[in-house]
C-alpha cells in the first residue's frame, strides 16, 4: 500500500512536493490505491515524489522535497479507508497490462511517467488513441525491456547442484539446484512461478543481487497439479533478500554435460554471431557456463565449417561386406532370420554376423550394417536401446553418438564400468528417413522391433544378465511383451515371466531433445532412476 503525508500540508502550500512511498519496488496494488487518491485529491504529476521502500527517492523534476530529510517520517500518513474510499478511475484495459509489467522496471522515474499517463487519460480523452504520445511510448518501451528480461531470466538461469543439509538427512527429495541470475529489471517474483511450475518436483532456489527465491514443495514429489491457481503456486514460493555471486555455487557434473551437450550441437556451418549475440545477448555470457566456449567455438567455426563442405555427403555407403551364409556359426541360419528349427544362436558373433543378413523387414536394406550387443558374456546388467543411431550405424557399435555419451557420463556418476555392462537394442539396424543429406531417425514400427525381437532374446541368453535396463518405450515393450507408459513407469522395476527383473528408464535421447533449462532437473531425475542399480548389485 502506498502511503503519503497529511493533505493539509498540500492544502496549506498548494505547490509542495508529496512524497509517496510505496513498499517495495513492485508494488503495483499500492500504486494504484495511491494512484487513485492522488487523482481524487487533483494532486499533479509533478507534485509527486514517488519512491519505493528499495530504492532512493528520487526527485524528479529538480525540485526540493518539503523539510529536512527525516521530516516526511512525521507527517501524518493517509488511512488505509481513505486510500480505499477515493473513486475508481476508468482507464483502457492496456493501460492495466502496459502497468503490471512497466512498473517492474528499473527505472526510478517509472511511477511518475505511470502516474503523469494516469493524469493525463483522466484529463486529456484523446490520448489513448494517441499511438505517437511520447509519454506513452517511453512506457511501452520500459514494459517491452521488462517482457525481455523476464524471457531471458527463462532461458539463461543455469541450476547447480547442491548436497545441502535437507539432502544429507533426506536424499531422497533430491539435491537442491541454486542458480544466480543478474535480472535487469525487477522481474524475481513474476517469473518465479514460472521455474515453480516448470521445475515442480525439483528443490530449487534462485539467488539474484536484489531477491532470492527458493521453492519449498520441492523434492516431495507430490506433482503440481496442473490447475493449481496462481496464488497456489505463490504460496510455495519464499522470497527473501538478495544474495552474493560469491554465495552462488561452483560447477558442477551436470554442467559438463550440458557443455559436452552445447559443444556436440554448435555446428559452425550455421553460425551467425549477430544472431547469437542478439539471441544470448554478452551481458548474459558471465553467468552462463557454455558462453566460456563460444570465443573458442566461434574462432574456429569457418575452418570447421570448410571441413565440413569438403568432406562428402553423410549418406554412407553400404561397406560392410555380406559374410558368405557358410560362415555363420548358427545352427539354422537358412533364410537368415531367427531359427526357424527351435534352435538358438550359441554366440554373440553368430549373432552379429546373423543380423547382418537379416531382412525379416525392410530396415535392415538401408542401413549401413546391423549393430548388435556388445560387452562381456556374463554381464550383470543388460542395457537396452531402441535402435542404432547414425554413429551407430556408421562404426557398427551401439551407443557411440551423442546419446551413448549420455550413457558413458551416467554410468561414470553411478561408478559403474561401461566395459562391465552389455549394451544393446531392440532393434539392430538404423531406421531413417533421408532429408538431403542428413538422415533423420525414425521410430521402428511395432513390426519391426517385433521381427528383431529374436535377436534380442538371443542376445539376453547368451549374456545371462541379472537385470535388464529398457532405456525408452521399444526397449520395454520388446523387454516386457507388452506397451510400457514410460513416463509412469519410469525408476520401476519389473520381473519378466522368466524371472528377469527390469528397470523402465527414459531413452537418453529424450534428455537430449529437451530444452536447455529442463536439462538439468532431468539429468537428475535420470541418475535417481538408474541408481536403482546399484541396490541390485
Ligand atoms: N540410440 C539407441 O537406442 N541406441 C543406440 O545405440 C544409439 C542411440
Amino acid at each position: 500500500m502506498g502511503v503519503m503525508n497529511d493533505p493539509l500540508t498540500t492544502d496549506l502550500f498548494p505547490q509542495a512536493l508529496l512524497p509517496v512511498t510505496l513498499q517495495g519496488a513492485t508494488d503495483l496494488e499500492g500504486f494504484r490505491r495511491a494512484s487513485r487518491a492522488l487523482l481524487a485529491r487533483q494532486m499533479l504529476p509533478e507534485q509527486i515524489v514517488w519512491s519505493s521502500g528499495d530504492e532512493a527517492t528520487q526527485d524528479l523534476f529538480g525540485a526540493q522535497l518539503p523539510g529536512e530529510p527525516g521530516e516526511q517520517d512525521t507527517f501524518h500518513y493517509l488511512s488505509p479507508q481513505e486510500f480505499a474510499a477515493a473513486p475508481a478511475i476508468s482507464v483502457p484495459p492496456e493501460f492495466l497490462t502496459l502497468c503490471q509489467a512497466a512498473i517492474l522496471h528499473s527505472d526510478p522515474a517509472r511511477f511518475g511517467l505511470l502516474y503523469r499517463i494516469l493524469w493525463r487519460l483522466a484529463h486529456e480523452p484523446g490520448l489513448r488513441h494517441d499511438p505517437l504520445d511520447a509519454d506513452m511510448m517511453r512506457a511501452q518501451q520500459m514494459a517491452h525491456a521488462v517482457r525481455r528480461d523476464m524471457h531471458k531470466m527463462k532461458a539463461f538461469v543455469r541450476f547447480r547442484s547442491v548436497q545441502d543439509d535437507t539432502f544429507n538427512t533426506h536424499p531422497e527429495g533430491g539435491p537442491l539446484h541454486v542458480a544466480w541470475f543478474e535480472p535487469e529489471h525487477h522481474i524475481v517474483e513474476a517469473v518465479a512461478p514460472f521455474f515453480a511450475r516448470r521445475f515442480a518436483q525439483m528443490r530449487w532456489a534462485i539467488m539474484t543481487p536484489e531477491r532470492s527465491v527458493e521453492w519449498l514443495n520441492g523434492g516431495t514429489h507430490a506433482a503440481l497439479p496442473k490447475e493449481a491457481g496462481p496464488d497456489a503456486v505463490m504460496a510455495g514460493l519464499r522470497f527473501g533478500p538478495g544474495a552474493r555471486k560469491e554465495d552462488a555455487p561452483l560447477p558442477d557434473a551436470g554442467e559438463q554435460l550440458w557443455l559436452t551437450y552445447y559443444r556436440n550441437i554448435f555446428n559452425p556451418a550455421r553460425l551467425k554471431v549477430k544472431m547469437m549475440q542478439k539471441e544470448m545477448p554478452r551481458k548474459y555470457w558471465k553467468n552462463l557456463p557454455e558462453a566460456e566456449m563460444i570465443h573458442t567455438l566461434v574462432a574456429g567455426a569457418h575452418e570447421s565449417s570448410i571441413r565440413m563442405i569438403e568432406q562428402p555427403g553423410s549418406v554412407p555407403h553400404r561397406r560392410i561386406p555380406v559374410i558368405p551364409i557358410a560362415d555363420v556359426t548358427h545352427t539354422s541360419v537358412s533364410a537368415f532370420s531367427h531359427a526357424p528349427d527351435g534352435k538358438a544362436m550359441t554366440s554373440l558373433s553368430a549373432v552379429r554376423q546373423a543380423t547382418e543378413h537379416c531382412r525379416e523387414c525392410p530396415i535392415g536394406e538401408c542401413a549401413t550394417q546391423s549393430v548388435a550387443g556388445e560387452g562381456p558374456i556374463g554381464a550383470r546388467l543388460m542395457f537396452v536401446g531402441e535402435q542404432p543411431g547414425d554413429h551407430e550405424d556408421v562404426r557398427g557399435k551401439p551407443f557411440v553418438g551423442p546419446a551413448g555419451q549420455l550413457l558413458d557420463r551416467a554410468l561414470a556418476e553411478l561408478g559403474i564400468e561401461r566395459d562391465g555392462v552389455f549394451v544393446s537394442n531392440a532393434v539392430k539396424h538404423f531406421k531413417y528417413e533421408l532429408r538431403g543429406k542428413r538422415r533423420i531417425h525414425k521410430t521402428p514400427t511395432q513390426r519391426e522391433a517385433a521381427a528383431c525381437q529374436h535377436w534380442l532374446d538371443d542376445e539376453i541368453r547368451i549374456v545371462k544378465p541379472q537385470l535388464l535396463v529398457a532405456l525408452g518405450a521399444t526397449a520395454a515393450r520388446s523387454l516386457l511383451g507388452r506397451p510400457v507408459p514410460v513416463m509412469t513407469s519410469r525408476g520401476q522395476i519389473f520381473e519378466r515371466e522368466d524371472g528377469l527383473k527390469v528397470l523402465v528408464t527414459l531413452h537418453p535421447s529424450a534428455l537430449l531433445r529437451l530444452p536447455p533449462d529442463a536439462k538439468d532437473q532431468a539429468w537428475s531425475a535420470w541418475l535417481a532412476d538408474l541408481d536403482q542399480l546399484k541396490a541390485q548389485a
